[in-house]
């Protein structure tokens, strides 16, 4: 693995259910999981049904510390992680993190009670591997790895959703998904994360006819992440969380809009892979070093 390259890989970017079929093809039917590599890091964020060959994939490549962040934990965005195998594995860690249910329920809880009978033929304690869950707040900024720094902030979504921005190596990488925007007004907490980000994952669920009928689904649509994107100097825009009905040739029409109104834009489609060679930085101060870690909140157990 190249420790100089931040690198984005989309291994499910459908919204709401799985989906297979011929019309499907292109840019696949997974529902939500990203992998992002910070250098020698690997993070996941959701584990949608795209968690399954991710996690077969990474496992083989030797990949043996896995982060896991969770938007959310509606099904879309969980299904896959009873399937995400390095869970199984005695020599591999995985940390969980979670921060949309704060003061409701801890990560550890929303894990254990989505695996368990008689939704899941057996119960967590099955998995192998050294599972670490960390618990935060909108607004932290975590430091799961040496390097990276994970801004958080509060999305517009039916029982909350965290919107994520991952800086490494001088790079921006943002997940803003699920969310809905307001009419007409550009979300501060969107506009914030996304400053001046190398690439927005944005929740393009619908377009801005079909939003006229989906109010207060909790989703967005392309053109919005246009205005978001322009806003916020950001520099690409991967339209995701594609409704399951849409079609590949749907989505050619929509990736061309978009890429018409907005260069940087395409539609995301799974196993692409982008990569942003880190930027050429001074070394990181002793002070910044120091505050790696600080605020994480949760415990490491072993699950055996
Ligand atoms: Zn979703
Ligand atoms: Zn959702």
């Amino acid at each position: 693995m190249n420790d100089d390259l931040f690198r984005v890989r989309f291994w499910g970017v459908r919204g709401s259910v799985p989906v297979s079929g011929a019309q499907y093809q292109r840019y696949g039917g997974n529902t939500i999981c990203v992998e992002m590599r910070c250098g020698p890091h690997t993070l996941l964020f959701d584990a949608g049904s795209g968690a399954r060959p991710a996690g077969e994939e990474l496992m083989a490549a030797g990949v043996d510390q896995f982060d896991l962040f969770f938007t959310h934990c509606h099904y879309d965005h969980i299904i896959g992680l009873p399937f995400f195998f390095p869970l199984y594995n005695p020599r591999i860690g995985v940390t969980t993190w979670s921060g949309h249910l704060a003061g409701r329920m801890t990560t550890l809880e929303m894990v254990s009670e989505f695996m368990r009978p008689p939704w899941f033929p057996v119960a967590m304690e099955v998995c192998r591997a050294c599972i670490g869950t960390r618990d935060f707040v909108a607004g932290d900024v975590l430091k799961p790895q040496a390097g990276v720094t994970i801004r958080t902030g509060n999305l517009n979504h039916p029982g909350g959703c965290i919107g994520y921005r991952v800086e490494w190596g001088g790079r921006a990488v943002c997940v803003i998904s699920d969310t809905e925007h307001e009419p007409g007004k550009l979300d501060p907490v969107v506009l914030a994360l996304i400053q001046d980000a190398d690439l927005v994952l944005y929740d393009c669920t619908y377009t801005e006819d079909e939003m006229l009928r989906k109010r207060g689904y909790g989703h967005s649509t392309w053109q919005q992440g246009v205005k978001l994107c322009e806003a916020a100097g950001a520099r690409r825009l991967a339209i995701f969380h594609h409704d399951p009905s849409r079609t590949d040739d749907q989505l050619a029409v929509i990736e061309k809009e978009a890429m018409a109104a907005f260069p940087g834009a395409f539609a995301a489609r799974d196993g692409q892979t982008l990569e942003f060679p880190r930027l050429k930085l001074s070394k990181p101060s002793p002070l910044r070093q120091a505050t790696r870690q600080s605020t994480a909140n949760g415990k490491r157990r072993s699950v055996r």
